[in-house]
Formats: C-alpha cells, sequence, structure tokens
C-alpha cells in the first residue's frame, strides 16, 4: 500500500471549496457525470481506432444512493485509471488544480457577476463528502486501484480486486449534504443538468408492461418487466443534422424541453456552425402572452450536452431573450463575469451569428409562405419590433419582412404600404402619411371616416410601437405616421375641399365667441372647419406629437425629458352640420350651452374621454333632455 502527503501548500483546501462555492453545491454531480461522460467516450475512441481490445457493450453510467451508508455512488463503465493514473491525475492534477482554482478566483469571489458555474471537477466531490474513494479498474490489462481521501490532505492509494472496467466513485456524504440521499433530489438534479448527456444514465429500476401478444386470450394480463430507468436522452434534436429532422421531430423536442408547455412552437432555427466558433443548438419562437417578463430567460445553455445555466444574458442578443431552446457551445467562457462575457469577441460574433440566423430564418419563411407567415404574426411581433429597435443588423433584414396589418386584416410591407399610400396621395405634397389606430373601438368613427375617403387605416397596436414609428420615421424621409384621431389627418380626411361652408364668415365670426364662453380654452383649440355633414358636429383630435410623446413616456422611453404633458385636444366644429347651424340660431342662454355642452360630450364620449362624475351628468342631461 502507498500513502503520502499531498503537494498542496493550502493546509487544508476543502473547507475553503465549500465556503466558496457555497450557494451551488449541487454541481459536483454534474461534474462527476461529466468525468463518467468523458471516460467512457474516450473508450469509444479507443475501441474505434482498435486501441482497446474486445466488445466494450454499450457502456452506461449508474447513479446509485445508499441511505443507510449515507453514500452516493457514480459508477462508469469507461477507461478506468492505472494506479499510476489515480497518483497523475487525481492527486496531482486535482490539488493543484485547487489552488490554482483558488488563487485564480480569489479576488472575484466577491463579483456578483460571477457565473456560478467552474468546470470545478473532480474535487468538487468535496463540497458535499467528508470523504471520497475511488475504485477503479483500466481497460488496459493491470490491477484495478482503490483510493480514499478524507478531505484533509492526506490520501491512500491501494490495489483492489474489482474485475470490471470502469471507475466507481463513493462520496460519503457530509451531515450538511443528506439531501443527496433523496431520491427525488436527485431525480431533480440529473433531470436539470444530465438530461441530454451523450451517454445513457441508469438511476434505479422502473416496471414496464409488455404488449400482449395478438393472438393472446381475452382474459390475459400482460406481462410486467423490470428495466434500467435511463434518465436521459443521449442523443437530443440539436445534435443531428437539420436534413434528418421533420417539423414533427423539432416540435417534440420541444416538448422534452418543456413538459408543461402545450401550445406548439410557431418557427423553429436550427443553429449550426464549426468555424470559427462551435455552435449548435435550435431556437424556438413560442407564442407569447402579454406577460413578457415572466417569459424571459427560457433558453438553455449547453456545454457538450452539459446543462450550464438558463441565463443567457450577454450571449444572446436581448430581444431574442422571449426565444425558447436550446444553445451548446464550448466555446462560451463562462468562467468570468457577464459584463466581461459582453466585451469577448468571440461571445460577440456568436451573439451576431444567432441574431443573422434568426434574421434569416424569417426571411425565408416570409418568402416561402406568406399566408403562414401572416397568420403568426401577431405571435412575433414584439420579438421582431424589439429587435428593430435594439440591433441595426436586425433592422436592416427585418424592415422586409415586418408586417403592418390594416385594421380590416390585410397585411403590408413597408414597401407595399408605401407604394398604395403613394396612388391615394398623389394630389398632395411627396410627404407620405400612414394611418393608423391603436384601438378599433376607441377610434371607431375615425377609422370609419377615413376608410370611406379611401385610406388605408393600420392597427398597430404592440407596446413599442411608438418607438418603432419614431425609428422608421427617421430611417424614411418623406414618411409620416398619423393616428387616425391625430390631428394631423384634419387635413387628410376631415377636410373636403369640395365641401364649401354653408356658414357665412359673418356668421363664423359671431359663433366663435359662442362656443368660447362655454368650451375651456386652456383644454381645447377650438377650429371651425366645413366638414361634411355626414361627421359629428364637434370632432375632437390630439396633436400626434403631443400624444406619441406621453406614450413613449409611458412605456419609458426618452420622452420623459419632456416633463408631464397636458392634456390638450383640437376641437374641430363642423360648420355644415344642422346641429351647429342650430347653436349658432338658439336665442335662449340656457338652452345654448346645454346644447353646447351636450355635443362637446359626445365628441369625448366618441373618443371614451367620458368617465366617471362627468359621464354621470351627461347622462342625466341626456335623459332631460329627451323626455
Ligand atoms: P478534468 O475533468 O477537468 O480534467 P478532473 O479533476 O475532473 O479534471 O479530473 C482529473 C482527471 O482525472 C481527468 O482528466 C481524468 O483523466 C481523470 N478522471 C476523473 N474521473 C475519471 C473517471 N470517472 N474515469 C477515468 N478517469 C477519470
Amino acid at each position: 500500500m502507498a500513502s503520502g502527503k499531498i503537494n498542496v501548500s493550502v493546509e487544508n483546501i476543502f473547507p475553503l471549496i465549500k465556503k466558496f462555492l457555497y450557494s451551488d453545491h449541487e454541481i459536483f454531480l454534474r461534474e462527476l457525470i461529466s468525468n463518467a461522460t468523458d471516460a467512457t467516450l474516450k473508450l469509444k475512441h479507443l475501441s474505434n481506432i482498435g486501441e482497446a481490445s474486445g466488445e466494450i457493450g454499450e457502456p452506461i453510467i449508474e447513479i446509485k444512493v445508499d441511505s443507510k451508508k449515507k453514500t452516493l455512488s457514480i459508477i462508469d463503465q469507461g477507461i478506468g485509471m492505472t494506479a499510476k493514473e489515480v497518483e497523475k491525475y487525481i492527486n496531482q492534477v486535482a490539488f493543484s488544480g485547487a489552488e490554482e482554482f483558488l488563487e485564480k478566483y480569489k479576488d472575484s469571489a466577491a463579483d456578483s457577476g460571477i457565473i456560478g458555474h467552474f468546470g470545478l471537477g473532480f474535487y468538487s466531490a468535496f463540497m458535499v463528502a467528508e470523504k471520497v474513494e475511488i475504485f477503479t479498474k483500466s481497460f488496459k490489462d493491470e490491477p484495478a486501484a482503490h483510493w480514499a481521501c478524507d478531505g484533509s490532505p492526506e490520501y491512500s492509494l491501494e490495489p483492489h480486486d474489482k474485475k470490471d472496467r470502469g471507475t466507481e466513485i463513493v462520496l460519503h456524504l457530509d451531515k450538511d449534504s443528506k439531501e443527496f440521499l433523496e431520491e427525488n433530489r436527485i431525480k431533480e438534479l440529473l433531470n436539470k443538468y444530465n438530461k441530454f448527456m451523450p451517454v445513457p444514465i441508469k438511476f434505479g429500476t422502473k416496471e414496464e408492461t409488455l404488449p400482449l401478444p395478438k393472438d393472446a386470450p381475452e382474459d390475459a394480463t400482460a406481462e410486467k418487466i423490470t428495466v434500467d430507468n435511463i434518465i436521459n436522452n443521449p442523443s437530443p434534436a440539436w445534435t443531428k443534422q437539420p436534413s434528418d429532422l421533420k417539423d414533427e421531430d423539432y416540435n417534440s423536442f420541444y416538448r422534452e424541453l418543456y413538459p408543461m408547455q402545450f401550445e406548439e412552437p410557431l418557427f423553429n432555427i436550427h443553429l449550426n456552425v464549426d468555424y470559427p466558433f462551435n455552435l449548435t443548438g435550435i431556437l424556438y419562437f413560442p407564442k407569447l402572452n402579454n406577460d413578457l417578463n415572466i417569459q424571459k430567460d427560457k433558453i438553455q445553455l449547453y456545454q457538450n450536452q452539459v446543462f450550464v445555466t438558463d441565463n443567457v444574458e450577454g450571449i444572446v442578443p436581448e430581444f431574442l431573450t422571449l426565444l425558447r431552446g436550446v444553445i451548446d457551445s464550448p466555446d462560451i467562457p463562462l468562467n468570468v463575469s457577464r459584463s466581461y462575457l459582453q466585451a469577448d469577441g468571440a461571445v460577440k460574433k456568436i451573439s451576431n451569428y444567432i441574431t443573422r440566423k434568426v434574421g434569416d430564418k424569417l426571411s425565408s419563411t416570409f418568402k416561402k409562405d406568406r399566408e403562414a407567415f401572416e397568420s403568426k404574426w401577431n405571435d412575433i411581433k414584439v420579438v421582431i419590433e424589439y429587435g428593430m429597435l435594439s440591433e441595426e443588423k436586425f433592422f436592416e433584414k427585418a424592415d422586409k419582412f415586418a408586417l403592418y396589418p390594416s385594421v380590416e386584416g390585410k397585411y403590408y410591407t413597408l414597401e407595399e404600404l408605401k407604394e398604395e399610400t403613394k396612388a391615394l396621395q398623389t394630389d398632395k405634397e411627396d410627404k407620405l402619411v400612414l394611418l393608423y389606430s391603436s384601438n378599433v373601438e376607441e377610434q371607431h368613427s375615425y377609422i370609419e371616416a377615413a376608410k370611406e375617403k379611401g385610406y388605408i387605416v393600420l392597427l398597430l397596436d404592440s407596446p413599442i410601437v411608438s418607438h418603432l414609428i419614431q425609428k422608421l420615421e427617421s430611417s424614411n424621409e418623406n414618411l409620416t405616421f398619423a393616428r387616425v384621431d391625430g390631428d394631423a389627418i384634419e387635413n387628410l380626411i376631415q377636410k373636403d375641399e369640395a365641401t364649401v361652408s354653408k356658414l357665412s364668415d359673418e356668421d363664423k365670426e359671431k359663433l366663435k365667441p359662442i362656443l368660447e364662453e362655454i368650451i375651456p380654452v386652456e383644454k381645447y383649440t377650438i377650429k371651425l372647419e366645413a366638414l361634411s355633414s355626414s361627421q359629428l358636429p364637434f370632432v375632437l383630435t390630439q396633436p400626434e406629437f403631443m400624444r406619441r410623446m406621453k406614450e413613449m413616456q409611458q412605456a419609458g422611453g426618452n420622452g420623459g425629458m419632456f416633463g408631464q404633458f397636458p392634456e390638450m385636444y383640437n376641437l374641430v366644429v363642423n360648420t355644415n352640420h344642422p346641429l351647429v347651424e342650430q347653436i349658432l340660431n338658439t336665442k335662449t342662454q340656457k338652452k345654448r350651452s346645454r346644447l353646447i355642452e351636450q355635443t362637446l360630450d359626445l365628441a369625448r364620449l366618441s373618443q371614451n374621454l367620458l368617465k366617471g362624475e362627468e359621464l354621470t351628468q351627461f347622462i342625466q342631461r341626456s335623459v332631460e333632455l329627451i323626455k
């Protein structure tokens, strides 16, 4: 038997490791299973190139809990180690590695930006165990070895009679780590970190019912057998070639990733590069609902099929964190802070690549099947609009496939809209005005009026639409957007050049002071216009600029620098409406005020501006009028 002192200057390194990674104890299992996987894959490789003799069979990894002995074992059938290799790889590499690790991270330990996962390797076992044993037999024809260490720098190493090839790591769990003796806790960990690892992992057994043979009698009972309970899928979809996968395969992988998710994804994007960096993965566009925050951070990051984190901030551009799926890349440095990550050249390239692939996929879907694309637009628009605002490169691409639906549900690209609107607005100046509504119900009367004049009215109702409009206007000279109930449309739709005012100029002079007496001028700017008589007597519009600034302020944009905006409206008085004429001709002061108040309230009502006490008063007044 050999024994000796491990070469470390830190007297007792393990308490340090424990303390250091306190919050992340559970990763020990991932690390040990990763080692077992490596050992298995190495053996397969050696066998393939003819350096390991004999049949290797179908090696698996097994996890075993013994609650009596308070041990957790990780057993593999991989290459194993000779006693010499244990000396070399476990004693020297591991312990010097631990020291190096502490040296490297002692300054950054306080930095909360550190990702909580380091390639800690074998010695992470000491985060949960007071004693660790290794039983290992190399694939080479050499005796097995038994190594044991209780966390002090003393270890023992002796021959062992283990016959079968591979390594068994036995953790004698310390008193603070009893949770890892619970079956459900281990299942949870295996499901989180090892669900897609490349070697089958067995944890316990399960009963399986055999199918009955076709000619079985009716009263026959199906036979039950006990089989290994394999917890992982060793070849997940993202490791396959896109050409070998059908839509169903992508969808069933989505369900594997999110078993609680019942909706099908809308699109998938298969990522697959090996130069200048290595990255595979599948991203999905889910059906989003309005609560965007809880839907974030669903993308899982893997390294060689080992789960690392579901926080991909800095790796995936912000707007794509609403997507779901898997990214697997060994080239993303993980033992660094997030801010460093964002500045890292390789990570930037990865982020750009992902953005480009998403853009390309959307673009090709749009071209291939526009109808399907349109049908999904409402569910994906937030991501696309958000991307257009935040990533210039994405904007350039998305500008060609971003859709703007009309209130009737017809979808246009910006280019198509410009064409159609140009045809409509030939007689006007060269500035194109695109009309839009943010709420079909509330802006109904304005929409009808615009449609009557042959205009296309868009329905733009996503939360960041004012920012997007601002962006589109600044990148398209000669293009403005105007909400149907805004002031910009007064010229476009309400004032019909052919309509002459029925009121004489003299009458108009008289009308103005009559109105101003009743209507608060600090809130309403009164304008007399000859609209068609089919329009309302009073029409309220809000200055586009002011409303937009307000909206951006609410959406948390840069409108904030203008301070709080007052509620200001334009009150357009339709001089061609009989009611306006009636107002002018009513002699009794009281009756006239009533008419004006009532007409103003009707205009406000049509804008959904009449609420609370004012609404009650309006209703009472109306009852008085008709009784
Ligand atoms: P790393 O895995 O990063 O190399 P570790 O400290 O986890 O570092 O392991 C050190 C070495 O010990 C490994 O490189 C490997 O050679 C050996 N080793 C660890 N676990 C096993 C195992 N289950 N089977 C065979 N060799 C192993």
